[in-house]
């Protein structure tokens, strides 16, 4: 039978900052293994953790961003566990099951999601806690041995909480997407998922309807693409379907995604909260944030991706789909926006974003930073077209020459002879000598055959190398008819 599906998120990114979350080491993507590294967040003992204030002021404006009451106080708790790749043995973070040790920075937030048929729905946030990350064996180093790269322990992390709001993959992967974004507009962190800024794991229970209580949930771990997600996700739903089917329960349970299988698969049976050993950090002071901080920083937040839609639809004409798809890349959007300002038609501008260059974008290793061409440029294309100097036909020439060699559009057209003919006599010559050499199909047209324009508009047109101004052409048929 089919069930109702909830599903909660918990989203890993890592915070831009230039150093780490408790000592002074770099953080670089790429580099030489176990580079970035001292004594402190190698676990060595006798040294101390120095919280980096930057990252605080980026989980701040992520809370902020994602609609969170900002809390004034926070404590750090340690995590107590065992693993290879976690020198101290330990976490530092903000939860710690019990309440005495749960005190994240930002609480109680929400974002929006636009569904498929265009309706808003809220999802909640949790909240939103910051805690280091571990660093990283690597297994394809050598055959028969794994091998410990220290750079990632103590990277800064934030972990947003969902609440279970979701109903279906489709929604969660909205979700994910929805805070990339976020993270991109308010630049808390990098949010590239190929590098791992960005993790999911996927909460999810299936019931026997929207009313029912909600049934056992089980985690997917590290979830490190969209597609991933969905079909984790997707597979996660089939397998409990069948379970319940045949009438066994569903064990609350902790699963990783087998890619090639297309399946989940159990890797450890959910922990109680108690093996963590949860207590409060003792080298570290609570965490105190006056408030005159947090309203500075949330006088300096960026414009975010649901204002700048909304700035897109009410100052361009946009539909909420078209402004919806400008604002979804910040890097595409910031360049849109660029070029509005010199164009006499955004509108315009906007369709050959949406259609031309994006197409183009998908083929463009390094987006759209890597065009050689400037935003100004299209802009000036649009504003060449609107006055007619080129066609709109003539103006997929020149956007052609300006992807290939990053030269402006004045020059293109000038170096090429692509300025629209709009001078009567010089069409009017070339309009004369296509009836000329089509005399047989002109008797039709003029004896009521109208079909037969759109042959002579394209003999027209091509006979002037695309040059000719169309709707003169169509005028000058008319007349000469
Ligand atoms: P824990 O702290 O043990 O990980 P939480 O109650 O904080 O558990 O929930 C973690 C995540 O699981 C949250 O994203 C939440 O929305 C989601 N979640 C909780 N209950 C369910 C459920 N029954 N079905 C699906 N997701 C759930
Ligand atoms: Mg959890
Ligand atoms: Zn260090």
């Amino acid at each position: 039978m089919p069930y109702s599906t909830v599903i909660g998120l918990e989203i890993h990114c890592q915070l831009a900052t230039k150093t780490k979350m408790f000592c002074g080491c770099k953080i670089e993507v790429n580099t030489e293994p176990n580079k970035n590294v001292c004594p402190g967040c190698l676990g060595f003992p006798g040294t101390l953790p120095s919280p980096n204030k930057e990252a605080l002021n980026l989980a701040i404006k992520l809370g902020l961003a994602l609609n969170c009451e900002i809390e004034n106080r926070a404590l750090w708790t340690r995590k107590g566990y065992f693993y290879p790749d976690l020198p101290n043995g330990y976490q530092i973070t903000q939860i710690g099951t019990i309440p005495a040790f749960d005190h994240p920075i930002c609480k109680k937030g929400y974002l929006e999601i636009i569904l498929e048929d265009g309706t808003k729905k809220k999802i909640g946030i949790h909240h939103i806690h910051m805690e280091e990350d571990a660093g990283k064996l690597v297994h394809d180093f050598s055959p028969d041995s794994s091998h410990f790269d220290a750079n990632r322990c103590g990277t800064p992390l934030c972990e947003i909480v969902t609440q279970p709001d979701m109903r279906n993959p489709e929604e969660a992967v909205l979700v994910l997407q929805k805070i990339k974004q976020i993270l991109e507009y308010t630049g808390a962190s990098n949010a590239n998922m190929e590098n791992g800024n960005l993790r999911c794991d996927g909460n999810i229970s299936i019931r026997k309807g929207e009313d029912a209580p909600f049934g056992t949930r089980v985690e997917i771990k590290n979830l490190n693409s969209f597609s991933y997600l969905q079909k984790a996700l997707e597979a996660e739903i089939a397998l409990q379907s069948v379970m319940l089917d045949s009438g066994r329960e569903i064990e609350q349970c902790t699963k990783r995604f087998d890619a090639n299988h297309n399946k989940t698969i159990t890797i450890r049976r959910k922990e109680d909260a108690h093996d963590y050993k949860y207590f409060p950090e003792p080298d570290l002071l609570r965490l105190y944030v006056e408030q005159s901080h947090i309203d500075s920083i949330k006088q300096n937040m960026p414009e975010l991706p649901d204002a700048r839609r909304l700035r897109f639809e009410s100052d361009f004409g946009l539909s909420q789909y078209d402004a919806q798809v400008l604002t979804s890349d910040k890097e595409v959007s910031d360049w849109f926006d660029t070029a509005s300002k010199t164009c006499k038609n955004p509108k315009i501008l906007a369709n050959w974003v949406t259609s031309e260059l994006m197409r183009e974008l998908k083929e463009t290793e390094g987006g759209i930073c890597a065009l050689k061409f400037k935003p100004e440029d299209l802009a000036q294309m649009v504003n060449l077209i609107e006055n007619s100097t080129i066609s709109g036909k003539i103006g997929k020439t020149v956007f052609a020459e300006m992807l290939s060699t990053g030269k402006d559009p004045d020059t293109i057209i000038k170096e090429k002879g692509l300025v629209q003919i709009t001078d009567t006599s010089a069409i009017e010559a070339i309009v004369r000598n296509v009836i000329e050499a089509n005399q047989s199909q002109w008797q039709e047209f003029k004896g009521g055959k109208a079909q037969l324009r759109g042959f002579f508009v394209g003999q027209i047109m091509k006979n002037s190398g695309g040059k000719a101004n169309p709707g003169m052409v169509n005028r000058l048929l008319d007349e000469i008819k």
